[in-house]
């Protein structure tokens, strides 16, 4: 059976021998870390709604490679209509966790490679597809979580991957042999690395023809020989710590990022799906940006429907939810969600087939969906923050309100309407909290910005695609510069 329950998940990582480092530390029992196992939980999640019978349909589809059910972050998008039941899950992924659940990346990227491995083959009679669809196999087989690897580290951004004084800034091959590669360089910003089996590396941007040790694309095991992972820090991370939930604002979840190394990583060739292509080096990068920042439609409207809930909830808990300006804001919240969720359906909805048989979305439109993801939520956060009062910022913790000599008081002067408790207003306002300013809000703010490509990279593609002279062309005719259109012809 080719689905793994979220235990079997859990079972799956703790049978994995990582070299993870947080906080200066070098993890162990990484599943069981209290700053680490939110995220965890997040990807547990996908593997909990393949087994849920009300949610079996969204999260399970069939596999064109092993003939089985499978989940659905796996899978290769057969029509336009899969790519909406994609953004689907994904918003109520968002729904049930507030936070980054993490295994999309790997599901855009193995869409984004199997389409374009294939033309690959086609054009320099490689044999890249086939291998691919072998490793794909066995991802699907076992149910394993693939992560994406994309955003390389860089170093100087005004020159070229060869142009670098230290070569390593950019992933690349620094040897081969009848085996394999051995690849080095680093990936920043690795959306759920630590809770992936695979890694499925690509490359960053566009290449030069001399740049063939640059364009790679490869997978391997996360735990392989060579790779380390070095924790990314979350805003107000360490009150993971303090072992007071109130205070962490959303209990169970979270989203992960980690820099991750590859120190003189060994790839067997059946794993290398690119290898000095440059040319396709391009529209791989633009496929799967073009997929997740469709994902993105997704993701941020769940999770800004829980940011919702949150606000007008304390709109409820300070007796103001009647307010005209309070519903202003909430009608407000609830059209950018919508827009939000409309571009992510309407990119998926335009998607086409691609010469290898998958579906890819609409690239201008997915373009624009996530444009508006770099603004709409930080909107967002403000209306929470202005519904939810300044209180969000200057609320005394878990700790005082359980305190013997001074809980009872805070329990009292923090009380908003009587009939709710006090306790429920500060989890709440700590929910909030955590959502625009704590350890989830990465996935709402400054991951909104940048996952997905910074907003500059979408205007690239927008002002790429634009086709300003066939719109200037309607303009014409209409004003009577070209000839008109006869209505009656
Ligand atoms: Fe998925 Fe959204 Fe996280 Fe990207 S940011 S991995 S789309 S949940
Ligand atoms: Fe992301």
């Amino acid at each position: 059976m080719a689905l793994k329950t979220a235990s079997e998940y859990l079972e799956s990582l703790r049978r994995m021998k990582l070299n993870l480092f947080l906080l200066g530390e070098k993890v162990e029992d990484w599943v069981e870390h209290p700053i680490i196992r939110p995220s965890i939980n997040s990807v547990a999640m996908t593997y909990k709604l393949a087994q849920k019978p009300e949610t079996r349909e969204l999260a399970i589809t069939g596999s064109t490679l092993i003939k089985e059910p499978i989940n659905r972050f796996n899978s290769l998008f057969q029509s336009a209509a899969e790519l909406v039941l994609k953004v689907k899950l994904q918003r109520e992924m968002g729904r049930r966790t507030g936070a980054c659940f993490q295994r999309c990346v790997g599901m855009d990227a193995i869409n984004a490679v199997f389409s374009v491995t294939f033309e690959m083959d086609r054009k320099h009679q490689t044999d890249y597809h086939q291998r691919f669809q072998d490793w794909l196999k066995y991802v699907q087989q076992n149910d394993l979580m693939v992560q994406g690897a994309m955003t390389d580290v860089k170093g100087d951004r005004g020159l070229s991957p060869s142009e670098q004084k230290d070569p390593d800034l950019f992933v690349h091959i620094v040897d081969r042999s009848n085996q394999g590669i051995v690849i080095r360089g680093a990936k920043a910003s690795q959306t759920g690395a630590a809770n992936s089996h695979e890694i499925l590396v690509m490359p960053t941007l566009r290449l030069s023809e001399k740049e063939k040790e640059f364009a790679l694309c490869c997978a391997t095991p996360t735990d392989a020989r060579g790779i380390h992972l070095v924790y990314g820090r979350q805003p107000n991370d360490t009150r993971k710590l303090e072992k007071a939930d109130l205070d962490l604002g959303n209990l169970g979840f979270g989203g992960q990022e980690t820099l991750t190394i590859f120190d003189n990583v060994f790839i067997p060739w059946e794993r290398v799906f690119m290898d000095g292509e440059t040319d396709f080096s391009s529209p791989l990068v633009e496929r799967f940006a073009s997929y997740h920042r469709q994902s993105y439609g997704g993701c941020k409207s769940g999770i800004g429907d829980v940011l919702i809930g949150a606000a007008a909830s304390m709109a409820d808990y300070n007796g103001v939810a009647k307010a005209s300006h309070i519903r202003d804001k909430l009608a407000e919240m609830v059209h950018l969600v919508e827009t939000i969720y409309s571009c992510g359906l309407a990119c998926s909805y335009e998607g086409e087939k691609t010469a290898a048989g998958n579906f890819q979305c609409n690239i201008l439109l997915a373009n624009v969906c996530k444009l508006n993801v770099t603004r709409l939520p930080y909107e967002l956060c403000r209306l929470a923050e202005d519904i939810a009062g300044g209180l969000l910022v200057t609320m005394p913790s878990e700790k005082d309100l359980r305190n013997p000599e001074v809980g009872r008081l805070v329990e009292k002067y923090l009380r908003g309407k009587a009939e709710v408790s006090t306790e429920a207003r500060m989890r709440m306002l700590s929910l909030i909290h955590s959502m625009t300013m704590g350890t989830t809000a990465p996935s709402y703010r400054t991951e909104s910005m940048h996952g997905a490509g910074s907003p500059q990279a979408q205007k690239i593609m927008i002002e790429r695609l634009a086709n300003l002279d066939a719109r200037k062309k309607l303009a014409r005719k209409i004003a009577g510069i070209d000839q008109r259109e006869d209505v009656l012809e």
